[in-house]
């Protein structure tokens, strides 16, 4: 395919889609094998990738189509177990393509790692004594790093906190190096542990932990989209949304549930990237936590048109080397049809992929409820495990819809009555 606009694209046979896929991505049939066979990552590599391996766990590669990003065309790889969240993607992408898609920016790959130091007498002045050898401190921790050096200048700049705590007030050094490409945990850790000893010497207190974290909010990707009231179904629809986020924005118990609808499309981009989710959850997260109380990662509005106008913006600690990015197979396929060249790119479009499955759960919630689509794909995989085959499951799973009674037993009573 030329477009990521295919109509029809879910009816292709899976071999069809894939072979569409890797011609809109020029994957070679050994990348795209990476995807379509079993197996893709050995037992071999596995054992060297965690602890104590036993073999390997697959889950489904989706793709998200339509998604158009500062103008670009992208078809998105999705790696999750959910049903109708790829579909949802797709969907709001297309209904977003009617004002141009989606616009992103982004504040640049600056990750900050912590130096924590206790028991020191005047906080304070020891806060500013560091400042005042800010050359020196970051020197040290770039000895550590001359590749990351030579790419991006490295450690860039500190800050200093007094953190008051229940042992009493902590100096925390906060060092923002500039991690390229990468992630980054490893390198700025290693840098953390590298400037400690001067630090303990410019405040004469002691340090304990030196470690990244993820509240990555120099490295936040932003995104925007406006969704015209004709592509949407109408004012109310527009109304409806902005109520919705109202109600997630103002009551954490909803903005839990509306954040994870949002990570249900930033997840699924982050493991098929080979990256590290649970850095990605704990950064979206804390960053929702700032203000008084936790709320939505986006905010919806209507702007003078009537249109629906949608943002986003999170830190995305994300990277394309390091990690396990280059160690599987399928990962760097997956980054192949993504078509992104940096961590800056990739780091967008999860932002716009983000918003786009905030606003596919916003509609259908202020619309139909979210159970109407969900039923009909969660009848899919109910009529599968009932033992339709491919040639029954459209028929079964019409029935199941139309008499409304989505279960596995029902799936069973349909498939005996076509015997
Ligand atoms: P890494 O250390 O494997 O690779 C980064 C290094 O690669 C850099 O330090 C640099 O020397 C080199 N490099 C080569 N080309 C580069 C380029 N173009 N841009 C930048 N660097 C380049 O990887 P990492 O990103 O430091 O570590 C990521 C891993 O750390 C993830 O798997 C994550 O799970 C894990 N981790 C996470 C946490 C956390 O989130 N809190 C903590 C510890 C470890």
């Amino acid at each position: 395919m030329k477009t990521n606009q295919y109509s029809g694209f879910h009816k292709l046979t899976m071999e069809q889609r894939a072979a569409e896929v890797a011609e809109f991505s020029g994957l070679t049939e050994e990348e795209i094998g990476r995807l379509t066979n079993p197996g893709a990552l050995t037992n071999e590599v596995a054992d060297h990738v965690i602890e104590n391996v036993i073999g390997t766990y697959q889950l489904p590669v989706g793709v998200a189509m339509n998604f158009l990003i500062n103008g670009k065309e992208y078809v998105i790889p999705m790696v999750l177990e959910e049903a109708s969240v790829v579909a949802a993607a797709s969907n709001a992408a297309k209904m977003a393509r009617a004002a141009g898609g989606f616009t992103t920016s982004y504040t640049g790959n600056i990750m900050i790692a912590q130096v924590q130091c206790i028991g020191v007498a005047n906080p304070y002045f020891a806060r500013q004594n560091i400042l005042h050898h800010k050359e020196e401190i970051l020197a040290i921790a770039n000895e550590k790093d001359p590749v990351l050096v030579k790419l991006t200048g490295g450690a860039k700049d500190l800050e200093v906190r007094i953190v008051d705590s229940q042992i009493g007030p902590m100096v925390v050094t906060h060092l923002l190096v500039d991690t390229g490409d990468a992630m980054g945990a490893n390198a700025v850790n290693t840098m953390a542990e590298a400037v400690a000893p001067t630090i303990e010497k410019l405040t004469g207190g002691t340090v304990k932990l030196r470690i990244l974290s993820n509240l990555a909010d120099h490295r936040l990707a932003r995104a925007t989209a406006t969704f015209t009231k004709e592509a949407i179904g109408g004012e109310d629809v527009v109304d409806g949304v902005v109520a919705a986020y109202a109600f997630a924005a103002a009551d954490p118990y909803r903005a839990a549930t509306s954040n994870k609808g949002i990570m249900n499309g930033i997840d699924p981009v982050v493991v098929a990237t080979g990256n590290d989710w649970r850095g990605m959850e704990a950064g979206v997260h804390s960053y929702c936590s700032r203000g008084d109380h936790y709320t939505s990662l986006t905010r919806w509005e209507k702007d003078a048109d009537g249109n629906l106008t949608g943002s986003i913006e999170l830190p995305t600690p994300v990277g394309l080397v390091g990690g396990a990015t280059k160690i599987h197979p399928a990962a760097q396929a997956c980054v192949k049809i993504l078509g992104v060249k940096t961590a800056a790119e990739l780091a967008q479009v999860i932002a716009a992929v983000g918003l786009a499955q905030n606003f596919a759960a916003m509609r259908a919630l202020a619309t139909d409820g979210i159970q109407k689509g969900h039923m009909k794909l969660h009848a899919r995989n109910l009529a599968t495990v009932a033992g339709a085959t491919p040639e029954q499951l459209d028929a079964v799973v019409a029935k199941m819809v139309a008499d409304k009674k989505v279960s596995v037993d029902y799936a069973k009573e349909i498939l005996a009555g076509m015997q």
